[in-house]
């Protein structure tokens, strides 16, 4: 059996059993699905001119087009040939999202539903704030990790995105940033889906945002988040970037964690914690524990002492999510002052911690409210 093989069986169907399990959709007919040319690094598009009896180089110019001019077609390529602007359109496509609603909230965040070419459909986030506009990106089409509070593993997972459909999210953003001379200046891999189960797409994504020929976003303003796949925390930890790390612990014992998430049956706490003190001392840099708050389960003042004593030795930050009301799901968010009391508890105990911010909550835009609209088709 091959390390993926093992790694699928591991993860495999842990979005419980009362769950119903997704049903693909019959279509009719097969859509043509072209490849995205947003999925190529730069070296894979040189790579894919010199096979196609081209130069090199005129990927650099390509990339220009794409990234920095942010054009929509490839007939506006107009330093390529005529054959060559032929040859890209005959193989690949601009447009694998198109845009079905944008929604903006009082704060300024706004939600763009966008269809991906076979018609499933993805939510991107985009957040405003004073230091800058954020932009939350997809992984995949619905999630198999199975959070009991996460509204996107409600129907389970449909399929990967490709490198290009996220890295496209991103340049639809920016191309509506345009109109107002603004820019996306930095990227959280926090929407629907597990990256960390997207691996490959994941990297890809990342060094085609992060090249200075292309999205130019700096590794340190580009965060990604896992439930916490501890074969790939190691992989990634070796892969030598500046990426924000952020880990989603929401409990503080083994017990407590995989009732919330069936993932710790899994990935057990302690190697899980053993990965990341791998990852801080490979990187030098710190991790963000996110750590959702939930009436009842996980907000005392008692839990709130067992976890600065779990994480004391861990180079770590704790960034405090009051949790979004899911409909399907029975949690409550704490109450503030119990949200403060855990924050000063952490605090006394010497854990460096923030509170999140809310924004996007009146259009479900925020953290964990985020599904496919497909859904709804799905169940009609
Ligand atoms: N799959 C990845 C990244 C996507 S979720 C992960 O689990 O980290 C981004 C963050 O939102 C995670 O910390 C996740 O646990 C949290 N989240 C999920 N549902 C939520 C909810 N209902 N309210 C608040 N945060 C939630």
């Amino acid at each position: 059996m091959s390390d993926q093989q093992k790694f699928d069986e591991r993860i495999q169907d842990l979005v419980g059993e009362a769950e119903e399990k997704p049903v693909r959709r019959e279509k009719k007919e097969k859509p043509e699905l072209k490849p995205s040319i947003y999925s190529l690094r730069l070296d894979e598009l040189q790579q894919w001119l010199q096979d196609n009896g081209e130069k090199a180089f005129r990927a650099g110019q390509i990339y220009e087009w794409l990234y920095e001019k942010r054009v929509k077609t490839f007939e506006e390529m107009s330093n390529l040939s005529k054959g060559l602007r032929e040859k890209l359109a005959a193989a690949f496509t601009l447009t694998t999202l198109s845009t079905l609603v944008k929604q903006e909230s009082k704060d300024g965040t706004i939600k763009f539903l966008f269809q991906l070419q076979d018609g499933y459909s993805i939510e991107t986030v985009l957040m405003r704030h004073q230091y800058g506009n954020s932009i939350c990106v997809t992984t995949q089409v619905g999630c198999r990790i199975g959070c009991t509070f996460c509204a996107s593993t409600l129907g389970g997972l449909k399929r990967h995105l490709m490198a290009g459909e996220i890295v496209e999210q991103v340049v639809k953003v920016q191309q509506q940033l345009d109109e107002t001379e603004e820019r996306v200046s930095s990227i959280v891999i926090m929407g629907i889906g597990e990256p960390f189960d997207n691996y490959d797409a994941m990297m890809n994504f990342l060094k085609i945002v992060n090249h200075d020929k292309g999205l130019n976003i700096g590794a340190r303003h580009i965060t990604v988040s896992t439930s916490g796949i501890v074969p790939k925390i190691y992989q990634f930890a070796d892969e030598g970037m500046q990426i924000n790390f952020a880990v989603s612990l929401h409990a503080p014992n083994q017990e407590a964690r995989q009732k919330l998430m069936p993932i710790a049956r899994a990935y057990k706490l302690d190697e899980l914690l053993e990965a990341v003190r791998y990852y801080t001392k490979k990187t030098g840099r710190r991790v963000t524990f996110e750590y959702g708050l939930m009436s009842g389960e996980n907000d005392s003042v008692e839990v709130a002492e067992e976890l600065s004593a779990l994480i004391k030795n861990i180079k770590c930050h704790v960034n405090l999510i009051p949790i979004n009301y899911v409909p399907e799901r029975d949690y409550i968010r704490t109450s503030r002052s119990k949200i403060f009391d855990f924050e000063k508890t952490l605090k006394k105990n010497g854990i460096n911690v923030t509170i999140r911010r809310e924004q996007g909550a009146d259009i479900a835009a925020a953290c964990g409210q985020l599904r496919a609209q497909e859904r709804a088709e799905e169940t009609k």
